[in-house]
């Protein structure tokens, strides 16, 4: 394949855009991925694949290792009022970013995905006749002024992504709330994922590894990591005394909103897709799924097959989470959460199993 043409441009090789390019070359494409970052891309996420995404990975051939957990508990601020589900169905795992993006990389690279250094500044288009104001989409263009041709442009490029503005799919966002996160070196104490809950945000706990947690904090724009922290006084005491062995890294806004997944030979993927919030954990389980959606739409020839399965894709993800991060914005409800979860098991147990599918 000359790396100046390919079946599919992979835009974006994050955990999605890795994915996608699996899937196409599965499916026998040509696969050019562009990527500016090189080595294991880190990134600010909570690193909690739910049992679906580690399904997902397996049916890839992604090999990965992690610290299991088996469910989700919420705590309240006092520390003593909790609602725990466990999974009906299969395990999750905790997983630095780092050791997934190095896994998804290794399998991309033993399935023939080619992967080219440079940064996406918009889209190419080709030459009409004067006056026409039509002119299709035939590839990318990159900062270093050289233009890459391609049938397909899967645009997997992130939270704040270049394809998403340059398709004209772009509605902008409302820019409430924020993400954090860094790590702890400290044994787990659960084997569950706990959000603590505060009246400003909520902190998610994820067991890394034997002898390290990663925590996320979810808030206001301009929250400090330590700031948020002080708002937990059940998981501070917790963390008492350990160590730190990251440095926050942040991300956000997290509301991205778009028109469409798709325009022209254009896709958009992942976060890329637009973003409701991290708060259910949900972001690499939908975009592996759409990734799969997206490459059967394009070896079908026909894109305008990806919305719907799209929408249906991220329904439940999308209702729940923005019901969630609504409700939980007005005070008295946001302090009842954990006690109304508690005694209502069911209901909490059929909301995070419809999460972790
Ligand atoms: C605080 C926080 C906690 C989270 N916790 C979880 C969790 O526990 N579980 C879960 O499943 N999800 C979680 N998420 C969501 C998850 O991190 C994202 O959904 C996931 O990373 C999306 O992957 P992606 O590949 O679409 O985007 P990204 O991971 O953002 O990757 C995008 C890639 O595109 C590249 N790129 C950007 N611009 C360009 C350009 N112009 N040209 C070329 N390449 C470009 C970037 O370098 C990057 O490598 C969390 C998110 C946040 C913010």
């Amino acid at each position: 394949m000359s790396p100046e043409r390919a079946d599919l441009l992979v835009v974006g090789g994050g955990p999605v855009g890795l994915a996608a390019a699996i899937e196409g070359r599965r499916a026998g494409l040509s696969v050019l991925l562009v990527e500016p970052r090189t080595g294991p891309v880190d990134k600010a996420c909570g690193e909690g694949l739910m049992p679906g995404t580690v399904a997902a990975l397996d049916r890839l051939g992604v090999l990965i290792q992690g610290s299991p957990f088996r469910g989700i508990r919420y705590v309240a601020p006092d520390g003593q009022t909790t609602a725990t589900h466990h999974f009906a169905a299969g395990v999750g795992l905790g997983v630095r970013r780092i050791a997934l993006h190095a896994a998804l990389t290794a399998r991309a690279t033993e399935v023939g995905v080619i992967r080219h250094c440079g940064r996406v500044v918009g889209l190419a288009r080709n030459r009409t006749a004067a006056g026409s104001e039509v002119r299709a989409v035939v590839g990318i263009e990159l900062a270093d002024g050289t233009a890459i041709n391609g049938r397909w442009i899967l645009g997997c490029d992130g939270l704040h992504s270049i394809i998403r503005r340059e398709s004209g799919l772009e509605l902008g966002s409302d820019g409430r709330r924020f993400g954090i996160r860094r790590h702890a070196a400290l044994a787990p104490w659960a084997d569950v994922v706990e959000v603590h809950w505060s009246a400003n945000g909520e902190a998610y706990v994820t067991p890394i590894s034997d002898s390290e947690v990663g925590i996320a904090v979810l808030g206001p724009r301009g929250w400090s990591f330590d700031e948020a922290l002080t708002t937990f006084p059940a998981l501070t005491r917790r963390l008492d005394g350990a160590a730190w062995t990251t440095s926050a890294r942040g991300a956000g806004p997290l509301r991205q909103k778009v028109s469409s997944p798709v325009r022209d030979r254009v896709l958009l993927i992942g976060d890329a897709a637009g973003y409701v919030d991290a708060l259910t954990g949900e972001g690499l389980r939908i975009g592996l799924a759409c990734a799969r959606a997206a490459v059967r739409a394009v070896v079908a020839g026909r894109p305008q097959d990806y919305p719907r399965t799209w929408r249906s894709l991220t329904r439940e993800y999308r209702w729940l989470t923005s019901g969630l991060v609504s409700a939980t914005r007005i005070p008295v409800a946001r302090r009842m959460l954990v006690p109304v979860a508690s005694r209502l098991p069911r209901v909490f147990g059929a909301a995070v199993d419809a999460l972790a599918r």
